[in-house]
Formats: C-alpha cells, sequence, structure tokens
C-alpha cells in the first residue's frame, strides 16, 4: 500500500458559504449522519458539519469540475467512476480540519490525500477549510487536479515536478504569476535548479527552496504545454518513469536530451515567453512583495520534511501569504 502525498493549499479571504437545513432537507441525495450532512454524487461523497451553510450545488460544480480536469490532463484516459469516491470533508472550523490534516495546517486551505493497494487507488479524500471564502478558486481545484492525475500514475508515482507543475496550473492567474516571480527571483541569484536535477528528484526540496521549485516546475509544465499538447506531457512523464528523460524527450518532443531541453527552456524564458507580467493591480493584492518561499520563517528554517514514499502520507504545508503550490514544508504525515 502506499500513500500520495497530501497537498495543502492557501486563500487569502475568508467568509462562507450557504445552503440552509431546509435546502439540505430537501436535497435527494443529502443525508444525515450524526452532526455531519453527507451529499453523494456519481464521484464525489461530499461532508460538512450541521450547522455549516454550503453556498451553490456544490455536487455539480464538483462533477463539472472533475470532468473538465479529466479533459484536460486525461483526454485519451477511460477514466471510470471513482470507487472509492473522492470523500470531500468541508470543516466549518479550522480545528477540525487540523485535527484531521494534522500539525502545519494552520495557514492552509486545503488538502489531498491518495492511497493505493495492489494497483488500485483506495482512498481519495481532499480535506478544505471551509471558514475560507474562496477555498474553492484558492486551493480546490488544485487540490482535485493530483487526485485526478493519479489516474495515470498508480504504479508509479508521479514526479514532484509534473504533479506540481500541472496542479499549479488550476490556481488563480496571480498565484501563477506569484509562483513565476519566484523562478526569476531564483534565477537572478542563481538559485534555479539545474533541470537534470529537478526532473529527478526522489522528494521535496528543503523549504528554502520550495518556492523555486515550484515556479521552476511551472515554468517547465508550462513550456512543455506550448510546444506540445497536454496528452503529450502527461504521455511524457509517463515514458519518462519508465524509460528515462533523455529517451522520452527524443521520443515525445524529438528534444536530444535533458541538456537540449533545458537549453530549449532557458530560451524560452529568455525571449520572454515564459516571462510572468504581473499587474501593478495585481501585485498591490498581494500581502507582500517577499519571496514566497521565505515568507513564513516557521516554514523557510523548518527541516522536518520526508520524502513521499509509497508507504507514507507526506503533507505539504504553504506559508502563511502564499498561494497554492508556493513555499511549501513538506511533512511526514503519519
Ligand atoms: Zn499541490
Amino acid at each position: 500500500m502506499r500513500h500520495l502525498p497530501i497537498c495543502l493549499a492557501l486563500v487569502f479571504v475568508l467568509g462562507s458559504a450557504s445552503v440552509s437545513p431546509a435546502e439540505e432537507s430537501q436535497a435527494a441525495n443529502v443525508r444525515r449522519s450524526g452532526t455531519w450532512f453527507i451529499e453523494e454524487t456519481q464521484n464525489f461523497s461530499i461532508c460538512w458539519p450541521a450547522g455549516y451553510r454550503v453556498q451553490g450545488d456544490l455536487a455539480a460544480t464538483f462533477e463539472q469540475m472533475r470532468e473538465k480536469l479529466c479533459a484536460t490532463w486525461l483526454p485519451k484516459h477511460e477514466v471510470s467512476a471513482w470507487q472509492p469516491k473522492c470523500h470531500i470533508v468541508i470543516h466549518a472550523r479550522f480545528e477540525g480540519y487540523a485535527k484531521e490534516v494534522g500539525p502545519g495546517a494552520r495557514q492552509t486551505t486545503g488538502s489531498s490525500l491518495l492511497d493505493f493497494d495492489q494497483g488500485r487507488i483506495t482512498l481519495r479524500r481532499i480535506d478544505i477549510r471551509g471558514d475560507r471564502a474562496d477555498w474553492l478558486s484558492e486551493a480546490f481545484a488544485h487540490e482535485l487536479t493530483h487526485v485526478v492525475l493519479a489516474e495515470r500514475f498508480i504504479d508509479t508515482p508521479i514526479p514532484h515536478w509534473a504533479d506540481e507543475g500541472m496542479a499549479i496550473q488550476a490556481d488563480p492567474v496571480a498565484k501563477r504569476q506569484l509562483h513565476g516571480r519566484d523562478l526569476h527571483s531564483a534565477i537572478a541569484a542563481g538559485g534555479e535548479f539545474r533541470l537534470a536535477e529537478l526532473l529527478t528528484l526522489d522528494r521535496y526540496p528543503h523549504p528554502s527552496r520550495m518556492g523555486t521549485f515550484y515556479g521552476q516546475s511551472a515554468s517547465i509544465v508550462e513550456f512543455l504545454t506550448q510546444i506540445g499538447t497536454r496528452e503529450q506531457l502527461v504521455a511524457f512523464v509517463e515514458q519518462a518513469t519508465a524509460a528515462g528523460y533523455d529517451k522520452a524527450l527524443r521520443d515525445v518532443y524529438a528534444i536530444a536530451g535533458v541538456g537540449s531541453f533545458e537549453q530549449k527552456w532557458r530560451q524560452h524564458l529568455r525571449t520572454g515567453q515564459g516571462r510572468t507580467t504581473i499587474s501593478k493591480r495585481e501585485t498591490a493584492a498581494q500581502p507582500d512583495s517577499q519571496s514566497l518561499a521565505t515568507a513564513d520563517p516557521a516554514v523557510a528554517t523548518s527541516d522536518v520534511y520526508k520524502p513521499p514514499s509509497r508507504r507514507g502520507a507526506v503533507l505539504f504545508v504553504a506559508p502563511k501569504n502564499t498561494g497554492p503550490g508556493v513555499g511549501r514544508l513538506a511533512r511526514d504525515f503519519l
């Protein structure tokens, strides 16, 4: 049995959502279990505590998001109905969320957890801080991307750069721009990863380099989706894990090898195609312009992460004022 990373993400704005108890009772697929309401859909089991006000038709929204993500990343992969369903647990208060997610959850908004056994996914779960109003746009899509991508990486774990780089594509534009800023800050300081290192990382890097890791991973994914399709990208990652990057680059992109790939990616950055532009308004909307990787001293100085293993779930935590995928600390969860 193996666990894949729990990935935690952050949202900035707090608030609430709403479905009245009367509406809850009218929904045919909603049942009550103790202090929880549970709504069943084809692929999700959505849970929220009594008294929590759910806004909108989450069942339809989640199913649509799943369908869209499957079409985006796995267009030729027949994704059957999820069994087990993906449990979405919406916590009304931080305390309940932290109890499930564990230490380090305070500055986060969502987490995903996958478990595997004998060639199949045996657990899909996303925990959400329902006390944060923007959790759906700021965290849920990112976490759901991890769950969807797992469909193609059951026997062999997806490389971290690909998993996070693709999930970041579901983040809001402003957050992706912040990732880009982290990357370019790292490049200016000579602190970016060589691609031979980034592509083959078997664990998440030290917290001090997590901002660079996320920014560079997102940039690589963006580059590859410009020179090929998303389906090609997923196929490339699959082939790379089986036969190595040099062969996968040759077969899928007609690129000679990792060295040539790095040259092309750097050229892509130099020509401005991969450069992130941040408008004044978007910049002003962010709490701080400092490096996201070091925004939280506790994260920047911590060194407690362990590699995501096939037998140990790993927790990823984002610093307080960053978005999903930025400057995370990975910590053993079990
Ligand atoms: Zn993630």
